[in-house]
């Protein structure tokens, strides 16, 4: 696929999977890689730095890396941990802070971070949902937009849904559906989703030319198909409400 979202590399060491955004700056004469108090990393480099070389250099800092993520990690592991979330095909830490404000949600770092007025658990499955909804709505739409002009689609209308069997879908009125569910993925499923459907904007079949039509776009769609399938588990069983269900508010004292 042509590099038409924002540029990033994954470093990938042990258990550790993080995605680093990457920003080219012709002022930059060598790499240099940051790490934010929100516990983000970002690496900026000079124009024509080829992406493997970006690879080597955050191996060569691997171990700086690790000590920035453990770091990080024991500032923030003295909040409770509420359970965990899929987001971007990471798996973060709902972390919870309880203040007088409305809930808002942040995700930063390894944490998925909720602060405001916390009452029940089941009002902070439905704001995480419905706050993962809104999330996939916007970046579907982008995503929608920028390949469609890149592949000289036209998607009629595009639809966000809940679901409980399928990533996506076409109809041959030109509607594109698409899963909310698509934001807990790794960002390169999620742009195959996107392709797929879009392709059928052309050939409404799976037939060989839609394949050659989405493979132009997508050049490991197979391989990619494949994996998808390893994460069946979050259409039809995964939802938030169970995410949360062994967690208890504790009441606060008089
Ligand atoms: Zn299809």
């Amino acid at each position: 696929m042509k590099h038409t979202s924002p540029e990033s590399v994954f470093f990938e060491s042990e258990a550790i999977r993080i995605e680093i955004p990457v920003h080219r700056d012709r002022r930059f004469r060598s790499l240099r890689l940051g790490f934010d108090r929100n516990g983000r990393f970002s690496i900026t480099v000079p124009p024509g730095i080829s992406h493997a070389n970006i690879e080597r250099f955050l191996q060569d800092h691997s171990r700086w890396i690790r000590t920035r993520i453990r770091r990080y990690e024991s500032q923030t592991s003295s909040l409770p941990a509420a359970g965990w979330i899929p987001y971007k095909g990471r798996t973060l830490r709902i972390c919870l802070i309880p203040g007088i404000h409305r809930l808002s949600i942040q995700p930063q770092g390894d944490c998925f971070f909720i602060s405001g007025i916390i009452d029940s658990s089941e009002g902070l499955a439905s704001c995480i949902k419905s706050w993962l909804k809104q999330e996939a709505s916007r970046e579907l739409s982008r995503l929608v937009d920028v390949f469609s002009l890149e592949m000289g689609v036209r998607c009629r209308r595009l639809s966000i849904r809940d679901q409980k069997s399928r990533w996506g879908s076409c109809s041959s009125r030109k509607t594109v559906s698409l899963n909310w569910k698509l934001i807990l993925l790794d960002p390169k499923l999620c742009h195959y989703v996107v392709l797929h459907e879009l392709a059928h904007l052309i050939h409404l079949n799976h037939s060989r030319d839609f394949w050659a039509f989405l493979r132009t776009y997508c050049p490991d769609a197979h391989d990619t198909r494949r994996v998808l399938r390893n994460h069946a588990y979050l259409l039809n069983r995964f939802s938030i409400e169970n995410q949360l269900s062994g967690f208890e508010l504790i009441p606060e004292m008089p």
